[in-house]
Parts: C-alpha cells; structure tokens; sequence
C-alpha cells in the first residue's frame, strides 16, 4: 500500500483524542499516513559524547556527557529565585541556569553523576546552558569510573516541524506509534531496478530510517531515498504530458504573420531582431495547433470528441531589454484574428500601464480592441468593463492580477500571458485554466526577465516549452558597468551631470524610502557616516537641492500614488523630468530610451537579479549607458563576488547562473513559488543533481529520449 493510501485518522492511535487531533490539524496532519509523512527536519545526534569544552562546535551539535554536580547556586527572589547547578565534567566546568526548574535541587544532589546533554553558550564568565537535558546516573560516585562509558540517552532522534502546542515530545512517541502499527507492507513509487542503481533504499525502510535511524548517516541516506522518491515521481508527471504532446499529430502551419500581424510590422518603428521573429513563429505555430485543434473537437463526430486539444504552455525567456512585449502582442494579434481573447498580466500598476499605454499606440490602430484593468479601477468604469469582457466586445485585456479575479469573466479567453511571471508567488495556474472557455484551456504564456538558468529550467520547467530571445536589438551598445565604493560618490555624480548635460536623463536608486542607521552593520566600529543607510526621500532632497539644482528631478517609490506615478514617469518619458529618484519600483516597466545612466547606492543590500534588472533601465536606446553601482565599506565576500560579476558581464543567463551559485540552495527566487511545485520534502534547488538523476531515469524510457 502507498503511504498517502493509509487514509485511518490519527484518532485511531491510542492516546489521541479530539484535542490532539486539532493540534495536529494545525500541521496538516489529519490521516496515520500524513503523520508518517511528517518527516523531521534534522536529526539530535547523541551517539558520540561531545564534552564541555567542546560547546558550540562548528556542526552546531549539542553537548552530550558525563558530569559531576559540583554546587547548587541560588540568585534572584521571590517567584524568580532561580537554581543554578554548578557542574564538571573531565573537560570544563559549566553551569545550568534551571528557570522554573526547582525540583532538580533534590533530583541532582551535588556529588551525583549525571548525563547532560544541551547547547551551551559562554555568558557571564561561565560556560552556561538554559535549555539542557539531564538524567540521573548515580547519586555519588567519581567521573574517573565513567571515563570510557557510554551516556544514558544516547541515540539519533528526530527533530521534527512544530506548530503551536505540538512538542517533540509530543510527535516523537506518536510517530513511533504509528510506524509499529501501520508502517508494513508500504510500496514506493521508485522501482527496485532503478532504487538498486542508485543505491537507495525501499519506501518503507527509508520511512522507518528517517524516523528512528541507528545513525546519522542512515538518517541522511533515507532522507536522500524519500526526496528521489518525490522527484521521481514529478518527472513522471511531466513525463505523462510530454509523451501526451508528441502523440498529437504534427502541426501543419506556415507560421507566417496574420492579418492585424502584418498591420503591426508595418507600424513598427524598427525591425525585429532574428530572436523576436523565431519565436513569434514558435507561437504562432502553438496559437494555430491549439485553434485547429479546438476546431477540429467543435465540428467533429461526437465519437471522436475525446480528440486531443492543443494547449500552448510555453515560456519566453529574454534577457531585460530584449523586447518580449512585442512578442507578446504578436501572440495576441494571432489570437485575435482567430477570434479569440487574450489577457496580460503585469506584476505592478506601473508595468500594466506602461503595456496598456503601447497597446493603445501600436494595437489599436491594427483594429483590436484592447481594455485596461487594475485593482484600483472605479467602480463606474468597471461595470461597462467586465460586460464587454464577458461578451467578447474585448479582444485584449490588459492589467494586473485582478484579471484572474472571480468578478472577471470572458467570453472566450484563449490566451494568457504572464508578464514577469517570477514575481507572482501565489497566482495559481489554475485560476488561468479556469477563464477558459469550457471544456477548454487558455495557452498560457510566460515571460521572464530574470532568466532561469538554461539547466534548471529544464528540470523545473520540464512541461513548458521554452523560446529563448537571445539577442538585443540592433544598435544597442552594451551597457559600462563601473563600480564606485561609498565616499567616492562625488566623482559619480560628477559623471553623471556631464551625462546630463549632454540631454541625457539619469536613475538614482536606493534600497529604502527613508533613511535608517543600521545596527546590525557587521563592522560596528565603522563610523557612524558609514553605518548610516541612504534613502530614497533623503537623496531626492540633497541631489535635487544641492547636487543638481539647475535639473527638474522626481521622487517615486512604492508609497507614491497612483495617478502622481503615471505622471511622473509621463514627466520623465517626455524628458521634462530629467532626475529620477527611487526605491526598486522601478525595477520593472520602466522604459526610456534617453535615461543613459543608472546609479545604484549601497548596491551591495540588492540581490543579483534585482540589480541586473534595475540596470536593464538603461542602455535602451543609441547611446552609450552606464551603471554605477556605489557599494559600501563593509562590503562581504559574496557582496564582492555580485558586483564583481555585474562588472564583468551584461548577460543575464550568465548571471542567473551566478546568482545560483551565490545563493546557494533554496533562495532562488520564482521557481518555488512559481505554483509549479508544491514539493514536500524535495527542493528543486537544493536536490537539483537528484532532480536531474530521476529525470534521466525517467526520460531514459521515454520514446524520443529528453529533448
Ligand atoms: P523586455 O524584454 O525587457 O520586456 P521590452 O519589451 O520592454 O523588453 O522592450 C524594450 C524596449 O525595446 C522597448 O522600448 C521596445 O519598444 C524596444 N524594442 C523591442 N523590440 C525592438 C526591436 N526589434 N528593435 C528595437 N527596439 C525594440
Ligand atoms: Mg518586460
């Protein structure tokens, strides 16, 4: 039997009553087979005794030994009168600070050989511990007798995920429990060819093996089996759609451009680049398959209704500035001349705006008609919105997540695009889906900017088809990235007024809206101008009174409103505004061709991405741009590492792969929130080599290998 099929609820255990139930409920554990599925986070490595003076070990192991009680100490009055025990072992002498603990006066006399185990810390001149474990071993005695002795206690034991009211004390017993009643005779998903392999163990040993390991390696072992398990599992998933997909038969289009397609070429400033084209082809091709498809299940004999639809799922990927938008209205102008809607999604009202504003200039007159809808929309205008919506008077609908509200309906969705989609943690894929016009699904599209590295997005994405943007459009001269550190501001700013002089417009950005002194500075002896953190209203008062006076500058931020935001970025679009002071909102959506610099303050507090996206502000038109990145004196080794790689390259797939290595795993951002994977145990990150090892496994049978 699977594990997640053992359905008897945790009421069946003995000892757990409704109250415990409910406690447990809080951790999602309903079923015998959720609460196996609860598996410890780490593991309390007490087989190896860790003396005294060996607290606070690199590997954060807790002490574990064998002590004398030396003294009992009391300070404090009243209800806070607290013991202190003054204990030795061969090592050191310590003390246990025994809050609400009176009791072990009696239990722990002073002579008695006891087995401690806990954190301890140095404070107050002593080795001291607050949160200690102690058993009684004999009431006298000399520790000489117990120098080679094992200590009571010992044992790997699991350290599981709490919630409120659920201890380990709690879980611990429970788990044991239900592992002795219920945990035989478990099936895994892996089959035994592959499990032998690669040396991993069975579902149901792996499962007694996290829970009570005879060590810790075999802990880690069985950890490592439960995550192949899963990741197997997932690719099998994926697998099952791929070979879905290339059942279907092969798509006969020319992929040349329709109707309202051709009147936007021809109203196009520029010419596309070769990686526009392609994958406006790709798209076209999908948007043509699924159309034919649907048509063919609409008209078609009812005995032949289960014919398979096609349903787009792809992702644009292209560095920032290589024009993804335009490739998107392409897909919408396909969409619309086969009489279908299309949404796009913009993560920000600044983003939704600016795309809304381009669809009005170049869409418009192609004949679609296109409706722009945010969260903040007036009710009046609202109504009328949602109607043409639901009627099909809308071809292209522009906005922010409020298009994938309930209140919002469509005639007929046929497309979605998600713009930016590694910023929409929490939109379900399945809210999309459910727009469609039933039975059917829109495709769905998506964009980023912040490239996922090309290997993970293999094994992440496994189910998208990806189209790649690889170059810049033509002209554009690659942005100088100079590097400037905090004092030298001067000789930036400097710089940057010639740039203005020329005509030119500037960015000033900065990590926070108001300035802070930070505390938590890792070099307190700095001094306190070093330690102080720029903000963004601060910056705009000194660069726009003291710095710049003879330029008109603005400040934005997230707090600006709505309508004084449009204004200012139309102020600064038009050139009327040539400063731009601001926080990351400007992170995405802002395109001015004539801004040519770009200056970051304490760029070091920005992530890699973060600051390759802010720096894709620039070097959008002819001219020459440049990014400033003024980093502060108390700058860490990884910090170093990030301007460092910002200095040397302008690629953002090289940089994402940087950002990976950086970061390390788990952080990066947008593909765990993605919605794609809803893991438990694995993280596609951090277990990418065994994320990878089950999809050879997987694909390896596959008719047509990988891809
Ligand atoms: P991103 O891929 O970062 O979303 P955008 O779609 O915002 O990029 O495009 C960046 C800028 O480049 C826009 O001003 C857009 O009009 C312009 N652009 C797009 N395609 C081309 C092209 N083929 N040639 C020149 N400029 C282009
Ligand atoms: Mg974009």
């Amino acid at each position: 039997m699977k594990l997640e099929e053992i359905q008897t609820p945790v009421t069946a255990l003995s000892g757990v009553k409704d109250k415990t139930a409910a406690k447990l409920a809080r951790l999602g554990v309903y079923t015998v087979g959720d609460l196996l599925a609860h598996y410890p986070r780490d593991w309390d490595d007490r087989t190896v005794r860790l003396p005294l003076a060996e607290y606070g070990s690199t590997g954060g192991q807790k002490v574990h030994t064998i002590a004398q009680v030396m003294a009992h100490l009391w300070f404090g009055y009243g209800k806070t009168r607290t013991l202190k025990i003054k204990i030795a072992d061969e090592t050191a002498e310590a003390e246990l600070v025994a809050f609400n603990r009176p009791f072990l006066e009696k239990m722990l006399p002073v002579g008695a050989i006891i087995a401690v185990t806990g954190n301890f810390d140095y404070r107050y001149n002593a080795i001291q511990s607050t949160a200690f474990e102690t058993e009684l071993i004999a009431r006298e005695g000399s520790l000489d007798s117990y120098g080679a002795a094992k200590v009571p206690g010992s044992g790997v034991f699991p350290v599981y995920p709490l919630t409120e009211g659920v201890t380990q004390g709690l879980l611990r017993p429970l788990i044991q429990q239900a592992l002795h009643k219920y945990g035989r005779g478990i099936e895994g998903d892996t089959p035994s060819a592959i499990l032998a392999k690669r040396g991993l163990m069975s579902k149901q040993d792996a499962l007694w093996a996290i829970h009570c390991p005879r060590s810790y390696d075999e802990a880690q072992s069985a950890r490592k089996s439960l995550i192949y398990e899963e990741l197997y599992r997932f690719q099998c998933g994926l697998a099952k759609r791929v070979k879905e997909r290339r059942a279907l038969p092969p798509v006969v289009s020319k992929a040349d451009f329709s109707p309202r397609q051709k009147k936007l070429l021809k109203l196009l400033p520029f010419t596309l680049t070769d990686g526009q084209l392609k994958a406006i082809a790709e798209i076209n091709a999908d948007i043509d398959a699924g159309y034919k498809s649907r048509n063919d299940r609409l008209t078609g004999e009812p005995e032949q209704g289960a014919a398979p639809v096609y349903t787009m799922a792809r992702l644009l990927q292209g560095d920032v500035g290589s024009g993804k938008t335009m490739v998107a209205f392409f897909a919408c102008l396909r969409t619309a001349d086969w009489g279908g809607q299309s949404a796009l999604l913009a993560p920000t009202e600044i983003l939704a705006r600016q795309h809304a504003e381009n669809a009005a200039a170049l869409l418009a007159p192609t004949g679609v008609r296109l409706a722009y809808l945010t969260g903040n929309l007036k009710a009046q205008g609202r109504g009328p919105l949602l109607k043409a919506l639901a009627e099909g008077g809308v071809d292209l609908v522009i906005g922010t997540h409020a298009l994938f509200s309930k209140a919002v309906q469509y005639r007929d969705l046929q497309l979605a695009i998600i713009d930016e989609q590694h910023r929409f943690g929490v939109l379900q894929r399945n809210a999309i889906i459910e727009k469609g016009r039933k039975p059917f699904a829109p495709h769905l599209m998506m964009m980023s900017a912040t490239p996922i590295p090309r290997t993970l997005a293999l094994t992440v994405f496994g189910d998208l088809d990806v189209s790649v943007i690889a170059q810049m459009p033509a002209g554009r001269l690659p942005i100088k990235t100079l590097l400037a550190r905090m004092g030298n501001e001067q000789k930036v700013y400097d710089y940057v007024r010639r740039e203005l002089a020329a005509g030119h417009q500037a960015y000033f950005v900065y990590p926070r809206i108001e300035e802070t002194d930070e505390d938590d500075t890792p070099e307190p002896e700095l001094a306190f101008a070093q330690r102080r953190l720029k903000g963004a209203e601060e910056m705009y008062a000194f660069l726009s009174g003291q710095v710049y006076p003879e330029f008109p500058a603005a400040l934005i931020h997230s707090k600006t409103g709505e309508d004084e935001q449009a204004a200012i970025l139309d102020g600064f679009k038009q050139g009327k505004i040539k400063i731009l002071v601001a926080t990351s909102v400007v992170e995405v959506g802002v395109d001015n061709p004539n801004a040519t610099c770009m200056v970051i303050e304490h760029a070091d507090r920005f992530g890699l991405a973060a600051l390759h996206q802010l720096r894709g502000r620039v070097g959008r038109g002819s001219a020459q741009s440049y990014c400033f990145l003024v980093y502060g004196a108390a700058l860490s080794e990884t910090g170093k590492e990030r301007m460092k790689a910002l200095r040397e390259t302008t690629d953002g797939f090289i940089i994402a792969e940087e950002d990976l290595r950086l970061r390390g795993p788990g952080e990066m951002s947008g593909i765990q929130q993605s919605g794609y994977l809803t893991l438990g145990i694995a993280d596609p990150i951090r277990d990418r080599e065994l994320l990878e090892m089950a999809r050879e496994d997987v694909f390896e049978n596959l008719p047509g290998g990988m891809e």
